[in-house]
């Protein structure tokens, strides 16, 4: 299993439009969103959606990994 840490990006943070690996939309600037990044490979970041990263969660790791 790949660790990854996960970090809130805030509105103001959010300059760039960025493309998201879980619909393969866009996220544009000034959107609250997540970055995720592999521990063994920093280069790989990837932002995200937050409701696209917890979707994703819940595929990988099943029901007991909701939130709910
Ligand atoms: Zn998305």
């Amino acid at each position: 299993m790949d660790e990854v840490t996960v970090a809130p990006i805030q509105p103001y943070a959010a300059r760039k439009t960025y493309l998201c690996p879980g619909c393969d939309g866009t996220i544009p600037p000034g959107t609250f969103h997540l970055v995720v990044v592999p521990d063994h490979a920093p280069d790989l970041r990837r932002h995200w959606h937050h409701g696209c990263w917890n979707k994703d969660l819940r595929r990988r790791f099943g029901a007991d990994a909701s939130l709910n």
